[in-house]
């Protein structure tokens, strides 16, 4: 595939914009090569601006659930621009996706919008901080939410780990706030607790994670957890940026049947505009200004086009058998990826969930952020590429999810498998 548009606007924009990208992520660091530029995206299909086409599994990270340009989204983000883009005053929108949002996921009573992913965990925390009087903050290594300097924090070796930020420029007096626990692991959650019980405001989790690739929680890792954090007077944060509306219209929470206290969402619900939100009790979300102390704003916060974008995503994804089909589309690439590395004696691991995919090259299982980082980086590598080549898009790192959408047929997952067949 020729991509000389591609190559000509990566040179201008890593003249104007760091790396040439708005995100790191997207410029293909990982894997090396130009990133590819897009123009336009039609279900399960993207093309890039020299005319090629691809299966996208990256829909946007996420939020395309739908797939590319779903025509009840395009139509009422349409009708919502030519209405206004924006009052910074209240709109009937913003009521409606509240309504949906509360009504879909069980422990949200009352929500919060904000602009991004990043928002919403941010302040979460502060609502954690503010509800509890306490101030230390408890992640997972891999864990990822948002480049909020608190949780911007990973942990080398060893259990807790008082914070050792990854990032530069993040204040140290803030990361050591910050205790890192290695996930999947109840036994050093336990011993956390006991080193620091009562200065601990909340845990912060993905139900599923997502951001060292796709790892779900051991069930009983996340009962143990909301037993041990409502036994100690800390509030619980399942940030379901990703699994929000996707693993289960409920999210992570209905799937498992484990409810936090704050819940942190974004993604899906603003239908591929910019969007977060967080959400939890009456009770809880009483402290946040106007009704209480604790302040958090935002000019285009509960903005109507993304409001409306959003509402529409949720509306599709509430009719029956949604989810019914998300799973099977997403167990059919799951099955037939490890029949094939079955047959080709491929070392790798599969790991799914509902909507979402990891495959990692050379391990034999994945629990948490130490066995994800035994994968084989440089296969993954040339597996990226060749799979390109095949006209299959993936996220151009092995760490990521590949995202599975709702426009993604039974002949893409096929010709996604053979693209795979041919590029091993
Ligand atoms: C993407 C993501 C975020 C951050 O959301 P942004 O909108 O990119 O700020 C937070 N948490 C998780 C789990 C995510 O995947």
């Amino acid at each position: 595939m020729e991509n000389p548009t591609s190559q000509k606007l990566f040179d201008s924009a890593t003249e104007l914009i760091p790396g040439g990208v708005n995100s790191p992520a997207r410029a293909w660091r990982s894997v090396g090569g130009t990133p590819l530029f897009f123009e336009s995206g039609q279900g399960s299909r993207i093309n890039d601006v020299d005319g090629n086409s691809y299966i996208d599994y990256v829909c946007s990270w996420g939020p395309l659930i739908l797939g590319h340009s779903h025509p009840d989204v395009v139509q009422a983000a349409q009708d919502a621009t030519a209405k206004g883009a924006s009052f910074g005053a209240p709109t009937a929108y913003e009521v409606e996706t509240a309504r949906l949002v509360v009504d879909a996921v069980p422990s949200i009573e009352m929500v919060r919008f904000v602009n991004s992913g990043t928002e919403a965990t941010m302040s979460a925390m502060r609502l954690a901080r503010a509800a509890t009087g306490r101030n230390l903050i408890l992640k997972f290594d891999g864990g990822y939410h948002g480049h909020d300097d608190a949780l911007l924090v990973r942990a080398g070796s060893g259990l807790a780990t008082s914070g050792i930020a990854d990032s530069a420029g993040v204040n140290p007096k803030l990361a050591e706030d910050t205790i890192v626990a290695p996930y999947n692991d109840l036994e050093a959650i336990e011993q956390i607790f006991d080193a620091h019980s009562e200065r601990i405001a909340c845990v912060i989790i993905e139900p599923i994670a997502g951001n060292m690739g796709v790892v779900p929680a051991d069930p009983e890792f996340l009962t143990g957890l909301r037993r041990i954090t409502a036994d100690e007077g800390c509030l619980l944060i399942f940030d379901e940026v990703i699994s929000g509306f996707r693993a289960a219209f409920g999210g992570a929470q209905e799937v498992y049947g484990v409810y936090p206290d704050i819940t942190c969402l974004g993604k899906i619900i603003g239908g591929g505009f910019p969007v977060g939100a967080y959400g939890a009790s009456v009770e809880l979300m009483s402290h946040v200004a106007p009704l209480g102390p604790m302040y958090q704003a935002g000019t285009l916060s509960g903005n109507p086009v993304a409001m409306a974008a959003g509402a529409a995503t949720i509306r599709h994804l509430a009719k029956p058998d949604t989810y019914a089909r998300l799973a099977l589309t997403t167990a059919q690439l799951a099955d037939g990826l490890r029949e094939i590395f079955n047959e080709t004696e491929t070392p790798a691991t599969v790991n799914h969930a509902t909507g979402m995919l990891t495959l990692f090259f050379g391990v034999d299982s994945v629990k948490d952020m130490t066995t994800a980082a035994n994968n084989d980086h440089q296969q993954f590598t040339s597996f990226f590429h060749k799979m390109l080549e095949h006209g299959v898009y993936l996220p151009p790192s092995p760490y990521e999810a590949w995202f599975i959408s709702l426009a993604h047929t039974s002949e893409d997952i096929d010709a996604t498998l053979q693209a795979v067949r041919d590029s091993l």
